[in-house]
């Protein structure tokens, strides 16, 4: 049985990918940083279909954090074998009125919290010779977006990332992609009215918002063993936007 570890996977899109890859029959660690309740639940949801999971606190951010829920999966399951990097956040300002805190804040999260995650698991990874990463990016990542230049130079921070590692680490086997969502029903879209979601989804050619398990089919495909010669790829799922 394989083991992943799904950062951020208290609600939303890691949710999703943790309930799609436990009916799977992988073994699940859900790091969350503030949603204890909702990460316990989903633990317990996912121990009721007799799948391992384990629902470990870490803000991604921090390393020294992010070493400690190593050693916790170390010492409950040795190790990963796949790790996941969904946790992230956005902001919507516009450029000249985000301070340099926050513009710090979100590479914080959204890029060294990658280097964090990827830092630790290399190293079980290098030694089985047998590795998948899988990032959640963002159509963002290589499109431009007003009020999200932030969240977009993050996005295509992990865009190259993946592109330059999956090189880097094919020799040793291990596999490195991302998803780029488009606009995804969750609450990180909870800071736009109803009517503003009615603007947005007319943009969208299929017209509506991606459900967060669509996602998680896809996630489920990239990171499965049928799939082993895909590697450095940035795949959309946009419901037809940006193509
Ligand atoms: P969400 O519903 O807001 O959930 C965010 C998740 O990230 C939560 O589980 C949260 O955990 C976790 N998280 C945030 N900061 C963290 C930290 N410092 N350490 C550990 N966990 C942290 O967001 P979502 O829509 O599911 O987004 C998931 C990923 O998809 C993100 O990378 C996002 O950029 C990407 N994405 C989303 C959309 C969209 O339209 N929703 C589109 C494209 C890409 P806690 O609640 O436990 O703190």
């Amino acid at each position: 049985m394989k083991t992943v570890l799904i950062t951020g996977a208290s609600r939303g899109i890691g949710r999703a990918i943790a309930k799609k890859l436990a009916e799977l029959n992988y073994r699940i660690i859900i790091n969350y940083n503030n949603s204890e309740e909702e990460a316990l639940a989903l633990q317990n949801e996912i121990r009721k279909l007799n799948v391992d999971a384990l629902a470990v606190k870490a803000d991604i951010s921090k390393l020294e954090e992010v070493k400690k829920l190593f050693k916790t999966v170390e010492e409950k399951f040795n190790g990963v074998d796949i790790l996941i990097n969904n946790a992230g956040i956005s902001k919507i300002s516009l450029f000249q009125d985000l301070p340099p805190s926050e513009f710090q804040e979100i590479f914080n999260i959204n890029v060294f919290g990658i280097y964090n995650t990827i830092h630790c698991a290399l190293p079980y990874m290098l030694k089985k010779h047998d590795g998948v990463i899988l990032n959640i990016s963002s159509i963002w990542g290589s499109n431009g977006a007003s009020c999200e230049v932030a969240y977009s130079a993050t996005k295509g921070a992990v865009d190259s990332l993946t592109k330059s590692l999956a090189v880097e680490l094919a020799p040793s086997n291990i596999r490195v992609n991302a998803i780029a969502p488009g606009v995804v029903n969750t609450d990180m879209m909870r800071c736009y009215s109803n009517e503003d979601l009615q603007l947005i989804c007319n943009e969208i050619p299929m017209l509506r918002l991606a459900d967060p398990r669509e996602i998680a089919e896809l996630a489920a495909y990239i990171i499965s063993e049928k799939n082993s010669y895909m590697t450095g790829q940035i795949i959309g799922l946009t419901g037809g936007m940006c193509v």
